[in-house]
């Protein structure tokens, strides 16, 4: 059964003080199997294949998707699974890496602005600029009074944005240590998953709870009337991909869209043999 408020539930209500450790990544209510799931998740995909088109036919705004989590949450297989089957003419999907010399010369926003879809599109950023209160801070990489004000920066910037015509949709797929351990595992089982594993990734985990304190601050600290957080029980990932697919849903069905006026009057218009 469709349950119509599930857009909402994983909202992370501006000005709540939220505490992770009071949120279940492996909670899947009001569903208990994935079988559950199957025909709502495919309806959510038909209507999302069929908003994007109007999105893009009406250019009239755009929508910037942020995903962040931490290794094998899911932020790639969300993006593989929720935009399968959308036109990827309007969906550019920007990953964010270590930022290179030229961009940790500039401010860091200064990349991200670049890379803010424009309008028609959905864009999709894997990794973001809340790297600069996550990783940045658990690594000391800029001292506490720098990374301490970003906060109020991100909001001021993502304000900016959406009142130039941008809406923000902003997830965090959250898994548990547990299940990460089992992710990295298998992919250190299947050879062809091994590309995946980076020793490196060992490390980010053995850091989880200052991870844990650095997402807390950042969704207290930034998710806004206008750019809200979802906080996604992301250990079931049939779970993940509908509640993902369901507030982009959801978000374009709000703009109530129309199919454009074609540009010129085609009443009388007749193809020739
Ligand atoms: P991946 O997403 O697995 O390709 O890894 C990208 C890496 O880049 C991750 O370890 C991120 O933490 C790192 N990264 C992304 N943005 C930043 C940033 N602003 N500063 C430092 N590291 C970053
Ligand atoms: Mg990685």
């Amino acid at each position: 059964m469709k349950d119509t408020a599930l857009h909402l539930r994983h909202l992370v209500k501006p000005g709540q003080k939220l505490h992770l450790k009071d949120v279940d990544p492996g909670d899947t209510a009001p569903y208990k199997h994935k079988d559950e799931v199957q025909e709502l998740l495919a309806d959510d995909k038909r209507d999302l294949v069929e908003l994007q088109e109007l999105l893009y036919a009406e250019g009239k705004h755009s929508v910037l998707v942020v995903l962040q989590a931490m290794d094998t949450a899911g932020k790639d297989a969300t993006i593989q699974h929720v935009l399968s089957g959308v036109n990827p003419q309007g969906c550019p999907v920007t990953s964010f890496k270590v930022p290179t010399a030229e961009e940790i010369a500039h401010d860091y926003l200064w990349r991200v602005h670049q890379a803010v879809p424009g309008k028609r599109m959905l864009g999709v950023f894997n990794r973001s600029h809340y790297e600069d209160v996550l990783v940045v801070r658990v690594h000391n990489l800029v001292p506490k009074d720098v990374w301490s004000q970003r906060y109020a920066q991100i909001n001021a910037f993502e304000k900016h944005l959406t009142e130039n015509g941008v809406t923000i949709l902003k997830f965090f797929l959250h898994i548990s240590k547990d299940e990460q351990k089992k992710r990295l595992q298998a992919r250190l089982d299947d050879p062809q998953k091994h590309w995946k594993f980076a020793v490196g990734d060992l490390k980010e985990r053995a850091l989880w709870d200052q991870y844990m304190e650095a997402y807390e601050d950042a969704l207290n600290h930034t998710s806004t009337p206008w750019a809200p957080w979802y906080l996604i029980p992301a250990n079931r990932k049939w779970y993940r991909n509908l509640t993902v697919a369901r507030v982009i849903v959801e978000t374009l069905r709000g703009f109530k869209m129309k199919w454009p006026e074609p540009a010129d009057d085609l009443s009388g218009v007749v193809i020739e043999d």
